[in-house]
């Protein structure tokens, strides 16, 4: 998916060239990319940067809730530019994650047994599993 401009702003984050570089680089890999990844593919655009400019700016995306981070186990911190409410599933064959969406109508309040008026602010959910 090519990002246009409009999507690559961020509700009260001042983006620079970088932090629009990374979060397009993002944008246009559905694949849950590590910062290294991201940064490899940061070599090959007109303007290179720096390992840890990357990390700044993902830093930053992730503070200003435009993207999440997703831990599995002790690997890397994959990160994701899905910013709909949404799960992660780790196929643990390939080490490939993909984004589980609610069923239609269903909300997390629906599956746990959470105390009476509890506002859930974040959730994180990875399930672990094998493909068929
Ligand atoms: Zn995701």
């Amino acid at each position: 998916m090519k990002a246009n401009d409009q999507q690559l702003q961020v509700p009260g984050l001042r983006m620079t060239k970088q932090r629009k570089e990374v979060y397009r680089a993002l944008m246009e890999n559905a694949d849950h990319p590590t910062a290294s990844e991201l940064y490899e593919t940061m070599q090959k655009s007109n303007d290179p940067m720096s390992l840890a400019t990357v990390y700044n700016c993902l830093e930053a995306l992730v503070e200003h809730d435009a993207i999440k981070q997703v831990n599995v186990d002790r690997n890397p911190t994959r990160y994701c530019q899905n910013a709909a409410q949404h799960g992660h599933f780790h196929d643990q064959n390939t080490g490939t994650i993909h984004d589980i969406n609610f069923k239609p109508g269903t909300q997390l309040t629906d599956i746990l047994d959470l105390p009476e008026g509890t506002e859930i602010t974040d959730f994180e959910i990875t399930i672990k599993g094998r493909l068929p």
